[in-house]
């Protein structure tokens, strides 16, 4: 793999860099209230030969909330859209990604989409397997193909840093069995769910998973399709209109590309046909998106003319 430092890259990661004084890394988790809020890490993957870096790019970041389109992958695959979406909406929210308040209101009592915290507990409770470690072990197995990298795992002090404290994931899982959404043990779920959400990578293999959903599922080297093609529209899809939380609209208006944040502030990027983007930059708005990381998108935008629309 031919990484290179991209020289105009550099110089977009520095004007970038600012933007992460004003904001605030994450620490309803406890864990990850330790990270350096200083850091900003970009990787771009165009294909084998063309892969451009900037940043501090050997960080490693927990996947939290982008851990959601690797597991709707999953269930899709296993299970099929009508079973999925049985379960989990189709539809945007204009609420915070943990907000339990439309459960209540909707009816039936089904989350919304399965990028917010309700949807995407329901979607793991779907993947397929007889213990929490087979599941866990299926959901890595995959992000090893997409990524080409075997050795990634989860983070298990973060894993359970959040199992500790998740209250709000819990009444959210809770709410949902009790409307038949989730069926199973809670704290089963819950353990499953704050391992996903642990899974712990760096930039660079978080843009080549962004380039195989923006080649429609094949992977860069084999050409192999690892995604079929209907379940990669489907997610990058569910990227464009609910992955940056209650900021999606806007993103799509500055940047327009398909992507998927967390709250530990990885960005997941995925142009179509072209490219794959990772990013992390802990710092976060108050909608829980990394800032500087997307300021770098907004100005990557503008100079690569990276918009879909
Ligand atoms: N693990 C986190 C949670 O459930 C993920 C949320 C996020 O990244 N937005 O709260």
């Amino acid at each position: 793999m031919a990484w290179k430092q991209g020289v105009d890259l550099a110089n977009m990661v520095k004007e970038a860099k600012v933007w992460a004084k004003s904001g605030k890394v994450a620490d309803y988790i406890p864990a990850l209230a330790e990270a350096n809020p200083d850091m900003l890490a970009v990787a771009i993957y165009q294909g084998t030969d063309h892969c451009f870096l900037a940043g501090n790019v050997e960080e490693k970041f927990t996947l939290q909330s982008i851990s959601k389109v690797l597991s709707l992958v999953l269930v899709l695959m296993d299970l099929g859209e009508d079973v999925v979406f049985s379960k989990v909406g189709m539809e945007p929210t204009g609420d915070p990604f943990n907000s339990i308040a439309k459960l209540e209101t909707n009816k039936p009592s089904k989350p919304l989409n399965p990028m917010i915290n309700a949807g995407a507990l329901a979607v793991t409770n779907m993947i397929q397997g007889s213990t929490t470690e087979e599941r866990l072990h299926r959901l890595l197995r995959l992000v090893h193909q997409l990524t080409g990298n075997e050795k990634i795992t989860f983070n298990e002090y973060v894993a359970n840093s959040e199992l500790e404290t998740a209250y709000l994931n819990r009444s959210l899982a809770y709410f949902m069995k009790q409307h038949g959404v989730v069926e199973g043990d809670i704290e089963e779920l819950l353990d499953l769910y704050t391992k996903q959400c642990a899974i712990e990578m760096n930039c660079m293999d978080l843009a080549r998973i962004g380039y195989v959903l923006a080649h429609e599922g094949c992977d860069p080297i084999t050409a192999k399709r690892i995604i079929p093609l209907h379940i990669a529209r489907i997610v990058k899809t569910f990227m464009v209109t609910c992955g940056m939380y209650n900021a999606s609209g806007e993103f799509a208006i500055r940047v327009g590309i398909p992507a998927k944040s967390g709250v530990s502030g990885g960005i997941l990027g995925a142009i179509p046909h072209r490219s794959g983007i990772g990013i992390y930059s802990p710092a976060l708005d108050e909608k829980g998106n990394s800032l500087a990381g997307i300021k770098l998108l907004e100005v990557m935008a503008e100079r690569y003319q990276l918009s879909i629309f």
